[in-house]
């Protein structure tokens, strides 16, 4: 599904893109991309020296490594969704694709060390649900007895349709292990659900969280969508108390947007792009508040989580520093040196010219397309991958981690966050004293306090998708501004 879950696969999902073709966002729409996982897919390219796997893992810390398979395939292609992934697996497809996921699983597993470790495991896709039950169990077989991942003892989170959900399918899935079962429901309305071009009804929708309730996950999670054509907030606040009176463990709530080569991107503009803004703010916030107000802590701008819930299972994976193994042709990895992954694209002819390219490879001993990792970059990446996150960043961890501060390393960037009201009052400032008010930008993240935080103020949180984008290095920036959508 579309989403990108809570722990296990945050960077590994080819998100919601930002590519040159993109309706520009305005100036100042809080809107600009979302931003899971840092640098965007966008920003890799053709490695020349296709680097062999075995140097690239070679002194790695592997011993809580995260586990992601993505499966690009969906029985339909929803209107709002830029992920890698196609409509549909004709003649042996899916086979071929499990086959060729067991080859690349062998090659990596060989090019790791012998005690590298999964701490944390995910399926997602496109709908990994869109697998037979007996393929499903050939997944987890993959996963396991390729790669080594004990599933029973690790989180495993996997995406679903509610078409796809069906009583067999998670049946296998619970038997293996997973513990948190993310469903794409968008709207709990019909006929939002038919604007955002993902034609289901809502009985059907019900029908797929009784299955997944009888089937026992200790994890549910349900994805949502605002800023549809037509939706209220009177009719907002309905589908997510249709979706409270499941009370899941989780909830995304993710904005709308409209991305170039998507189905939306093909209609025409029912506001303008500063009303638009406006309204999914309001509904942001007023889903936000009728979350709060109904047992949920915020974790993230999408995130939620129901307070005392259990959580997917404990996890020694911390994604802004450890590895991730990413099995599947949408998939990404993870090393300290090299973020790596295949080619990326949204148009359907170019999906299935990827897709048809990685079933036929013989071997995947090599990364073919990525973006080096600098110390630089990998600060950024800190700061974004923690600050986007409610709880923020912890200044110790930072600081053990690079000698430095996010207020000596990124000043101008926190500045500006300062001069917006969009970093909490005294982020970071541990004893130093509160910042608010005297140069709060130059001392955000400076705190010396082991339990420092620089966290974002609820605004700063509500404005995350503008936050993300201002941290992206000039390199980075030129990069996905000179990709091509296909
Ligand atoms: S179910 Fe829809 S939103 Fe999810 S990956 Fe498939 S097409 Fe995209």
């Amino acid at each position: 599904m579309t989403t990108a879950p809570a722990t296990a696969t945050a960077a590994a999902e080819p998100g919601y893109g930002y590519g040159a073709a993109a309706p520009e966002p305005s100036h100042d729409s809080p809107y600009q991309s979302y931003v899971y996982a840092y640098p965007h897919k966008t920003a890799y390219r053709a490695l020349p020296d296709r680097p062999p796997l075995r140097e690239l893992w070679a002194g790695e810390p592997q011993h809580a490594l995260s586990l992601y398979l993505h499966i690009p395939f969906c029985e339909v292609r929803c209107g709002f969704c830029n992920l890698f992934t196609r409509i549909g697996g004709p003649d042996g497809l899916t086979t071929a694709y499990l086959d060729a996921l067991d080859r690349q699983a062998g090659a990596v597993r060989e090019a790791l060390g012998e005690g590298a470790r999964f701490a944390l495991a995910a399926f997602g896709g496109g709908t990994p649900t869109y697998l037979s039950a007996a393929e499903l169990e050939r997944l987890c077989d993959i996963a396991e007895h390729r790669m080594g991942a004990d599933l029973r003892a690790i989180p495993l989170s996997v995406e679903a349709s509610p078409a796809t959900a069906t009583a067999d399918r998670l049946a296998v899935l619970a038997e293996r292990g997973t513990t948190r079962l993310s469903l794409g429901v968008q709207s709990f309305v019909d006929t939002e659900a038919r604007s955002a071009v993902r034609p289901q009804k809502r009985a059907e929708v019900e029908a797929a969280l009784g299955r997944i309730r009888d089937a026992g996950f200790p994890v549910l999670n349900i994805d949502l969508i605002y800023g549809i054509d037509g939706q209220t907030e009177a009719s907002w606040l309905r589908s997510l108390d249709a979706a409270l009176a499941w009370q899941p463990e989780e909830l995304y709530l993710y904005p709308l947007y409209v991305r170039p080569l998507t189905g939306l991107a093909r209609r025409g503009e029912a506001e303008s792009p500063a009303q638009w803004d406006a309204r999914r703010l309001a509904l942001y916030r007023a889903g936000r508040d009728h979350l709060l107000g109904h047992g949920y802590e915020q974790v993230s701008m999408r995130m939620f989580r129901r307070v005392a819930a259990p959580q997917a299972g404990v996890s020694e994976y911390a994604c802004q520093t450890d590895g991730m193994v990413g099995l599947g042709c949408g998939a990404r990895s993870y090393t300290s040196r090299l973020h790596y992954s295949f080619d990326y694209a949204v148009d359907a002819t170019e999906v299935r010219r990827i897709i048809d390219e990685y079933v036929a490879t013989p071997a995947f001993d090599r990364a073919l397309v990525g973006r080096v990792m600098t110390r630089p970059e990998a600060r950024r990446r800190h700061l974004v991958q923690s600050l986007l996150q409610a709880e923020g960043l912890a200044l110790a961890e930072y600081r053990d981690r690079f000698g430095s501060t996010p207020a000596e390393d990124f000043p101008a960037e926190l500045a500006a966050f300062t001069a917006r009201g969009w970093l909490a009052d005294g982020a970071g400032d541990g004893h130093d004293g509160g910042t608010a008010g005297h140069d709060a930008g130059h001392d955000a993240g400076r705190g010396t306090d082991r339990g420092a935080r620089l966290r974002l103020s609820p605004e700063g949180l509500a404005h995350s998708d503008a936050v993300g984008p201002m941290l992206f290095s000039p390199e980075v920036r030129t990069l996905m501004a000179k990709y091509e959508a296909k």
